[in-house]
Formats: C-alpha cells, sequence, structure tokens
C-alpha cells in the first residue's frame, strides 16, 4: 500500500508547516519516506513543538447514545443499521457531572461529551448540554463536546458556557466521503467547523483509516485540515473498529504500521496540533502505541469504553504510561485546579489501581 522508495524530506523542511498551502503530493511525499526516517522527522518536529514524554488524558462519555438519522457507515448508533446498540435516554447533568468527578479522579484532564444527534437543535436537551458544559468547567477540566452540526449561535452559547473544544471529523477525504456518509456532506462539515472557530471554540477534527479508502484519500484529508487557518489544535487518527452490523462490519483491520505512518504525517504537517491515539487502541500492542507516541501521538481517550467500542482498562493504561516515564499532561488553559487534577494522574501512575476509577461507561460516536 505505500511506497518507500522515494529520499526522505528533511524535517526543518516543513518548518513553515503551520501557515503553507499543503499539496496532496507533499503529503504524499512525506507518508511514503521510508518508516524509521518518517518515525524520526515526526519525533524531532514533535519535540520543537510539544513538552517531551507526557501524554494528553482525554476522558469520552456519551450523554446521549444510539437512534441517530445519519448513515455513517462505521457507526453502530446509526438507526440505519441493525447493531447491537440502541437508542438509550439522555444522561441527566447529575450523572454526567458524577462521571466527570471520576474522570477526574482517575487524571483525565479533559472530559468530552457526545451525543448521537445529526445537528444541535434548540430546545431542553441542548440547554442540558449546556448545563453539563458549565458543570464540568466548575469541576476545573477542560470541556469538549461532539453534538453533530452546529450552527454560529449555537457555538456561541457553548463559548459563552465555558466550553473548550468542539471535536467534528471530517472522517476522510472529500473524494471518498460519499463512500461513507450520504445524510450530510463535506462542506457541511466544514461549516460546522467554520461556526466553531468563529465562536472562539478550539477545533478538534480528524478522520478514520481503514474504511476502504487509498492512502491518497488519507492523506488529502490530512491536506484538508492543515491547510485550514488556523490548524485544529486537535486531530484525533482513529482505525476503524469494525461493528457487526455496520455496512463496513466486514473491513481488514488496518496494520499498526499504516496507523503510524497517518500519525508521523499528521505530526509533520500539523505541527502545534495534538494529535490522538483515538478509536482502535484495544487492538495494538504496547509497543505499537509506543511507536504512535514516538510519531507524534500526544493525546489519547482514558477510560474503559469509547462511546459504544472498547478501550484499553484504565490501569492498563496507567501501567503502560508508567513503564514508558510518560506522565499526563497538564492542562494546556493553566488553571490550578486542572493542574491538581494532573498531579492527581501522575499519583495514579505510580500507584497504579490505588484510585479505583469509574470513568469511562460511556458510549457515543465511535470515532471521536
Ligand atoms: S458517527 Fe455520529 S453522526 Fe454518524 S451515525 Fe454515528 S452518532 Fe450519528
Amino acid at each position: 500500500m505505500t511506497d518507500t522508495t522515494h529520499t526522505p524530506t528533511p524535517a526543518h523542511a516543513h518548518s513553515d508547516a503551520t501557515t503553507k498551502t499543503w499539496t496532496v503530493a507533499e503529503a504524499l511525499a512525506i507518508h511514503n519516506t521510508p518508516l524509521l526516517s518518517l518515525v524520526h522527522q515526526a519525533q524531532v518536529i514533535h519535540r520543537e513543538n510539544h513538552q517531551p514524554d507526557t501524554v494528553q488524558l482525554a476522558t469520552l462519555l456519551s450523554v446521549k447514545t444510539g437512534g441517530c438519522p445519519e448513515d455513517c457507515s462505521y457507526c453502530p448508533q446509526s438507526s440505519k443499521y441493525d447493531t447491537a446498540v440502541g437508542a438509550e435516554r439522555m444522561l441527566s447533568v447529575d450523572e454526567v457531572l458524577s462521571k466527570a468527578r471520576a474522570a477526574r479522579t482517575a487524571g483525565a484532564s479533559r472530559f468530552c461529551m457526545g451525543a448521537a444527534w445529526r445537528e444541535v437543535k434548540e430546545g431542553p436537551a441542548f440547554d442540558r448540554v449546556v448545563e453539563m458544559v458549565k458543570g464540568v468547567k466548575t469541576l476545573g477540566l477542560e470541556a469538549c463536546c461532539t453534538l453533530g452540526m452546529l450552527d454560529e449561535s449555537q457555538a456561541q452559547r457553548l463559548k459563552d458556557a465555558g466550553l473548550d473544544m468542539y471535536n467534528h471529523n471530517l472522517d476522510t477525504s472529500r473524494e471518498f466521503y460519499g463512500s461513507v456518509i450520504q445524510t450530510r456532506t463535506f462542506d457541511d462539515r466544514l461549516r460546522t467547523l467554520d461556526n466553531v472557530r468563529k465562536a472562539g471554540i478550539g477545533v478538534c477534527s480528524g478522520g478514520i483509516i481503514g474504511m476502504g479508502e487509498r492512502v491518497r484519500d488519507r492523506v488529502a484529508m490530512l491536506v484538508t485540515l492543515a491547510n485550514m487557518s488556523p490548524q485544529p489544535d486537535s486531530v484525533p487518527i482513529n482505525t476503524l473498529v469494525a461493528v457487526e452490523g455496520t455496512p463496513l462490519e466486514a473491513q481488514e483491520p488496518v496494520d499498526s504500521l499504516e496507523l503510524v505512518r497517518m500519525i508521523a504525517t499528521a505530526r509533520i504537517m500539523m505541527p502545534k496540533a495534538f494529535v490522538r491515539l483515538s478509536a482502535g487502541r484495544t487492538r495494538l500492542a504496547r509497543e505499537a502505541q509506543l511507536f504512535c507516541f514516538m510519531a507524534g501521538a500526544n493525546s489519547i481517550f482514558y477510560g474503559e469504553k469509547l462511546l459504544t467500542t472498547p478501550n484499553p482498562e484504565v490501569d492498563e493504561d496507567a501501567a503502560m504510561l508508567r513503564d514508558a516515564g510518560l506522565t499526563a499532561l497538564k492542562s494546556v488553559h493553566h488553571d490550578a485546579s486542572i493542574e491538581a487534577s494532573s498531579t492527581a494522574a501522575a499519583h495514579h501512575f505510580a500507584h497504579e489501581g490505588s484510585d479505583g476509577p469509574t470513568c469511562g461507561t460511556c458510549d457515543l460516536h465511535p470515532t471521536a
């Protein structure tokens, strides 16, 4: 799948990476660099732009699971597919805040809330999400939401409630997008990201590999993200979790080295973004995950489940991070209370299992 015959690109050739206009040919050339040279370049750039040996820990909770009218081919929450995930009631603000407290105790600095909605609609459900965001902020956590499409005024309401980040993935390239989703367009997605940015909320947007796309589609998605001005603050890279009952249930798993290439390419093209190793992590051995960190990943979801798909156990993650000498990143917002929570994370890694964390009994967009 990968041509590795050309000459590696020097790391510092991309020092203007955040402002240049990237082409697919350039991105392909980076992606197809011999793997060890690629990872070396990515690691050099990573160290120039991020604290080494730290990983951001985020916890993801589904506040409204299943019954989504969209037709994303990878998603067990779509009402169009017969999967084990049914429509559930929306969680209460108290239920969500109790999970947020547990996530903080377990060491998360960011708490992400997702709803299986096509779009945000004004009304009691959105009012409740706004209250959740306010509550999460009072706990000293960064707040993130993934709620589907939203307009400018809804983005502003979330910003006013204290929302730090909004996740809305492009999923794949513009060219391949129609093979995966028909109920909304690539441009709809870009519009939502624009509304998020205009409101002053951080943009979290990435995609999924392993849906049958070509390498060219993977890097074309990165080109769209990298050419945003400014570039996204956070870029989740997911590997498909093929769920029974979805149209993509029979897809072969992606080789972990393809994931490493994708992460390294994202790191080189978007040096300042947090690159999140997201869905599909359970299939990776510790060594493969650490190779992803070498390639520039510096954020993970931390909790038992990623929405409706499994995630490594909290204690397993704590052991991996501890054994590798990695520590939890303090909040990028430098809030004193969040620093306290990161200190708790460091304590947790040092005394694995002692806190009995209960975070992460959640579901939602499996690709957030
Ligand atoms: S990925 Fe999100 S928008 Fe798409 S079907 Fe699933 S819940 Fe709905």
